[in-house]
């Protein structure tokens, strides 16, 4: 197996980064990048959280579903 040893590179700086043993905020190069990333983290979660709200559409669709079966048990009493 060929393995070619590649320098991981930070994905915040994008400067070489060590390996884990000798590094402690692998994959990051620094912890000031990881923090970096973790705020992208949690901002990401954040527009998720926003872009979620589309499905709200279909919620409304499965509602109007809901509204039409609810007609047959009613005609049934009838
Ligand atoms: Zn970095």
């Amino acid at each position: 197996m060929s393995t070619p040893k590649r320098t991981p590179k930070c994905p915040i700086c994008a400067s070489p980064v060590a390996l884990r043993p000798e590094n402690p905020t692998f994959p990051f190069c620094s912890p000031r990048c990881r923090q970096v990333d973790l705020g992208k983290w949690l901002g990401e979660e954040y527009r998720v959280a926003v872009s979620a709200a589309p499905e709200d559409e279909q919620e409304d669709e499965l509602a109007s579903h809901d509204g039409q079966s609810e007609d047959d048990p009613f005609h049934r009493m009838h």
